[in-house]
């Protein structure tokens, strides 16, 4: 079958996911493991090679985590068929790029200043990345973005809220270039859970070629056992299934995972906490000398412009306080992305900056 792509009209009547999955995932059959044919009332399993000796974590992961999955669709909202979980969502990134861009062919549109990853990924996979640089403002530039795609442009990568600039994207501009561009336009709404800003995910039921993409890394406080979340239409999933190695979260990940997430009323806690050290650092923030702006930001980081960004990251590291120096990024001169801490941590980021 020959593709016929043609992503730079308006087009989205004719997105066929068909004509833009790379030819070889088409034709992939998964790698398929017996425990997923296991029958309810199954009490011996003797297909996987495992030991049998229970510790806990002798038995191979639920490939699918449907126990984790039941209690995520119910926070999210969403159809089961329309929930896949990555190990982090970074892997969610890489494999919506392995489905859909051919190496050496294939690019992405991405809108620096940016998350860094998509760039690495795309690098790894030896797919070219265009660059759409956001406005002085940090809004996105719509117009740039459809007049860069190309035949060979797979996916666009919006980030909201912004890492590391703060802002969201209206879901109208995501809605325009879902109805404009015949490509995948990925959002990946890492930081969503800070942001009282539409998510992107109630258009899903409406557009076949939205993935968002979203975590438990960040405001459920899940770092580091590494599972995100990929949110989108039945047939996309289906593919990411097929191409996930089969195991890819482990027992560990599940279980602290869920039992973590049943503690709801922790989690709440943390956050109203974590906006509270926002707004105090906001406050401290513009009263510093050093400081000429505090970007607004629907997260829990701010990216500050000081008049000599790297005199005060040099003074914040000697002091022992690390925070991120994004000023090499394009429109980030002099711009430090700091995370909101805990109340001790933000008390003494506050005091460095004044003693210095
Ligand atoms: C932190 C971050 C991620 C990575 O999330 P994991 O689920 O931990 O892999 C993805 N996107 C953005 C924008 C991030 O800042």
């Amino acid at each position: 079958m020959t593709l016929n792509i043609k992503p730079y009209h308006d087009k989205r009547m004719n997105f066929k996911l068909n004509n833009i999955i790379r030819a070889n995932i088409k034709q992939l059959t998964a790698y398929s493991s017996a425990r997923e044919d296991f029958t309810e009332n199954a009490e011996v399993f003797l297909d996987a090679n495992e030991n049998p000796y229970n510790n806990g974590i002798n038995r191979y992961p639920d490939p699918f985590q449907k126990d984790l999955k039941q209690q995520i669709f119910e926070i999210k909202k969403v159809k089961p068929s329309q929930l896949f979980l990555g190990n982090g969502s970074d892997e969610v990134l890489d494999i919506a790029i392995r489905v859909f861009c051919e190496p050496k062919q294939d690019n992405i549109i991405i809108c620096p200043p940016t998350y860094g990853m998509y760039k690495v990924l795309a690098d790894i996979n030896n797919i070219e990345t265009k660059e759409v640089l956001l406005n002085t403002d940090f809004s996105l530039n719509t117009d740039a973005i459809i007049n860069s795609t190309d035949k060979n442009t797979k996916i666009i990568i919006l980030c909201s809220p912004n890492n590391p600039t703060g802002n969201s994207i209206p879901s109208s501009e995501v809605e325009l270039l879902l109805n404009k561009l015949n490509c995948i336009i990925l959002v990946d709404e890492a930081y969503v859970d800070f942001s009282d800003k539409e998510s992107a995910v109630k258009l899903i039921d409406k557009y076949p070629n939205l993935i968002v993409s979203q975590t438990l890394s960040k405001a459920y406080g899940m770092a580091g056992i590494r599972v995100g979340i990929a949110l989108a239409q039945k047939q996309i999933l289906d593919v990411f299934n097929k191409v996930k190695p089969p195991y890819n979260i482990n027992v560990l990940s599940q279980e602290k995972a869920l039992n973590t997430l049943l503690q709801e009323g922790l989690y709440q806690e943390k956050l109203a906490r974590i906006f509270q050290q926002k707004t105090l650092l906001i406050n401290a923030l513009k009263e510093n000398k050093f400081v000429e702006k505090v970007y607004q930001s629907d997260a829990n980081f701010l990216l500050i412009r000081f008049n000599n960004a790297k005199k005060v990251y040099n003074f914040l590291a000697k002091e022992g306080v690390v925070v991120r120096d994004r000023s090499t990024q394009p429109l980030c001169d002099n711009c430090l992305r700091i995370t909101i801490g805990t109340e001790r941590e933000t008390k003494i980021l506050i005091e460095k900056l004044y003693q210095m």
